[in-house]
C-alpha cells in the first residue's frame, strides 16, 4: 500500500497543507519518506462535525454490530500486518518480534472489547422498581445504565506504536462504548499510524457505518492536538504520553467553557521494594531479573522500575555483585526519538552531578555521533538524599534506574508515605516479610494503581481485572484504567430513566431483559 502522508478526515484524504514533517529512523538518524502534511483547523472542524453527525447512529447501533466493527478492524490490521510491522520497525527501530507481539496484543485487545460489548453487562444496568405503597411517599421506578459519551479524541505515545496508538486501548475502548474517535497521530511513527488508520477506515466502510466514526489527523506541532481538545463538538479525550504534555492538554480540557473529561495516562517511576527475607533467599535472581525489567524496551516503558529500595544486610553483596555485572555488560540501546534521547542525556547528567548520588554501574558507552543511542546506567543513593531531592523520584525515560539503601523498616515506610502517584509498586518478599511489612501494603494502596508481588511491573496483561492508572501524576484521574476492559468507563456516562414506559426504555433496561445481561434489580445482581 502506498503511504500518502495525508490526514484521514472521515472517508476523505485531507488536502496537503503547507506544513510537513518526516519520520526518522532511530537506528541511522536518516529521514524517512514520504512527507506527512499537517492537518488544518478546517480539517479539525470537519472531523469533529462528521464525528458529531455519526454519534447518534453509532452510539445506538446494536451491540453485536458495534462488536463486529472491532473484530473487522482487527482483521484489517492482520491482513496488512507485514507492511505495518515493517514500517513500525523503520520508524521506531523496535525489534521485529516485539512489534509482532504488539500487533497481536492490539488485535487481541480489539477482540476482547468486542466480546465485552457482545456480552452486554458492561452497561451496569440497575433497576429499582416503583413502590406505590411506600409511606410517606410512593417510590418512583428508577433505572440507569451507562451510555457513550460523545466524539472522543485520542493521543497515542511514541513507545507503543500499535498498542497505545491509533488502534490502541483508548481507541478500542472509546469505540466499544459507542463513540466516534478522532486520533491525533504521534509524529514519531506517522506511516504506521496512516496504515493502521486506513485499516480502521476500511473497516468502518465495510460495516456500512457513517464515515465520521473515525478520523486521523497529522501535525508537525501541537496546535492540532490543542484545537481538538478545545473543540466544542468533542466530549472526551484520552491521552498517553509525558506528564508535561498530559498536563498541558488537561489544562485546556478543563478550562473550556464546557469542561470535558480528560484521561491522561502519563509517566511513572514505579518503586520496587526488596524486603530482607527475599533478598536473603533470592538476591542474585532478583538482581538479574531487575536488570531485565528496567532495560526492557530500552527502559522506555511507563512501568519501568525506576526506583529500587534495597535493605542493608549481610546478604546484599550477592545482589549488588550480580546487578553491577549485568549493568556493566549491557550493550547500548537505540532510543525512539532524538527528543527522548536528549531528555535522557540531560537528566542523566543532572543525576551524575547531584550531591549524594553515585554511579553504581554503567554499560557500553555509545559513540557520540549516533544521536539516538543511550547507555544503560544504574545510580545509588540513600534515603536522606532521596527525601531532600524531588528530582530523584521523577521518571527518567530510558535504560536507567536508581537504587536506594535502607536499614530500618520505619525508613521505607516513610519513603513510601512520601511517594507521589505511580502506575505500579512492586514488593519482593517472603510470607514473613509480608507479615512484618503489612503497613507497606496499606500505604502503597493509596499511591498506585497496581501492586505486584514477587514479579516485575513491565508487562501489563490486557484482561478484565487489570488496572493501569494511579493517582496524579501517573494519571489525571485515579479512578480509571487505560488497560483492560474497565477502560470503557472513561468514555461512557451513566443516565437514569425515571417512570418510563417499558417500550420507551433501552433494551438493557426493559422488564423482560431481552439481552439477557447481568443487572442489579432491586439490589440483587441477577440475569433473569
Ligand atoms: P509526549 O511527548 O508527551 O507525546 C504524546 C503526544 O502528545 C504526541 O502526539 C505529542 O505530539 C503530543 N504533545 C506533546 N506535547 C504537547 C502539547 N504541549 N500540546 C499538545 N500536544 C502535545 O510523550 P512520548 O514521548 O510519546 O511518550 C513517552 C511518555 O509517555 C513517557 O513519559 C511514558 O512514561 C509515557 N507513557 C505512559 C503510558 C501509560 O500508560 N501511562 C504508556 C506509554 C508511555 P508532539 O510530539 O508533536 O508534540
Amino acid at each position: 500500500m502506498e503511504i500518502l502522508g495525508k490526514s484521514l478526515v472521515g472517508a476523505q484524504n485531507a488536502a496537503p497543507g503547507s506544513d510537513s514533517f518526516r519520520a526518522f529512523s532511530p537506528a541511522t538518524g536518516e529521514k524517512l519518506e514520504p512527507a506527512f502534511y499537517s492537518a488544518s483547523k478546517a480539517d479539525v472542524d470537519r472531523a469533529a462535525q462528521l464525528a458529531a453527525d455519526a454519534f447518534p447512529v453509532f452510539s445506538q447501533l446494536k451491540h453485536t454490530d458495534k462488536a463486529s466493527l472491532l473484530t473487522r478492524i482487527a482483521t484489517e490490521i492482520e491482513a496488512n500486518a507485514d507492511q505495518i510491522i515493517e514500517r513500525a520497525h523503520a520508524e521506531t527501530s523496535l525489534p521485529l518480534p516485539r512489534l509482532k507481539s504488539e500487533t497481536g496484543r492490539t488485535c487481541g485487545q480489539l477482540r476482547l472489547f468486542a466480546s465485552v460489548i457482545e456480552e452486554g453487562s458492561w452497561v451496569m444496568a440497575r433497576i429499582d422498581h416503583a413502590d406505590a405503597q411506600r409511606k410517606p411517599l410512593p417510590r418512583p421506578d428508577v433505572r440507569s445504565m451507562w451510555h457513550a459519551i460523545g466524539p472522543t479524541v485520542v493521543f497515542g505515545a511514541s513507545n507503543f506504536p500499535l498498542a497505545f496508538s491509533v488502534a490502541g486501548g483508548d481507541s478500542a475502548s472509546a469505540l466499544a462504548a459507542g463513540n466516534p474517535v478522532i486520533v491525533k497521530a504521534h509524529p514519531a511513527h506517522p506511516a504506521t499510524s496512516e496504515l493502521v488508520g486506513r485499516a480502521i477506515r476500511d473497516a468502518v466502510e465495510a460495516r456500512g457505518l457513517p464515515e465520521g466514526v473515525f478520523s486521523l489527523l497529522f501535525d508537525s506541532g501541537n496546535s492540532i492536538g490543542a484545537a481538538l481538545v478545545q473543540h466544542p463538538l468533542v466530549k472526551a479525550a484520552g491521552f498517553t504520553g509525558s506528564i508535561t504534555a498530559g498536563r498541558a492538554l488537561m489544562n485546556l480540557a478543563v478550562s473550556r467553557p464546557d469542561p470535558i473529561p480528560f484521561y491522561g495516562e502519563m509517566g511513572s517511576t514505579n518503586p520496587l521494594f526488596i524486603l530482607p527475607g527475599a533478598l536473603a533467599l533470592r538476591g542474585k535472581d532478583i538482581a538479574s531479573q531487575l536488570h531485565g525489567s528496567f532495560t526492557l524496551g530500552a527502559g522506555q516503558f511507563c512501568t519501568k522500575p525506576g526506583m529500587v529500595f534495597v535493605p542493608e544486610a549481610q546478604t546484599t553483596a550477592d545482589f549488588f555483585a550480580e546487578f553491577q555485572s549485568k549493568v556493566s555488560q549491557s550493550k547500548k540501546f537505540t532510543l525512539l526519538t532524538s527528543g527522548i534521547r536528549s531528555a535522557y542525556q540531560r537528566e542523566s547528567e543532572k543525576r551524575r552531578g547531584s550531591a549524594g548520588v553515585a554511579v553504581l554501574a554503567e554499560g557500553e558507552q555509545p559513540s557520540s555521533d549516533l544521536p539516538f543511542f543511550a547507555q544503560v546506567e544504574a545510580f545509588e543513593t540513600d534515603l536522606d538524599t532521596l527525601n531532600a531531592n524531588v528530582d530523584l523520584s521523577a521518571e527518567l525515560f530510558g535504560p536507567s534506574t536508581l537504587l536506594i539503601r535502607y536499614t530500618a523498616k520505619e525508613q521505607i515506610l516513610r519513603a513510601a508515605r512520601n511517594l507521589s502517584g505511580h502506575l505500579t509498586a512492586t514488593i519482593h518478599g517472603t510470607d514473613d516479610d509480608l507479615r512484618e511489612f503489612a503497613d507497606l501494603i496499606q500505604i502503597l494502596r493509596t499511591k498506585v494503581g497496581r501492586i505486584v508481588f514477587n514479579g516485575y511491573p513491565t508487562g501489563v496483561e490486557v484482561c478484565h481485572a487489570m488496572i493501569h492508572g494511579g493517582p496524579y501524576p501517573a494519571s489525571t484521574d485515579s479512578r480509571t484504567t487505560s488497560v483492560g476492559t474497565q477502560a470503557i468507563y472513561r468514555f461512557a456516562r451513566p443516565v437514569c430513566y425515571q417512570d418510563f414506559p417499558d417500550a420507551a426504555l433501552p433494551d438493557e433496561l426493559k422488564d423482560g431483559n431481552p439481552l439477557k445481561i447481568f443487572r442489579m434489580v432491586d439490589g440483587q445482581l441477577v440475569r433473569e
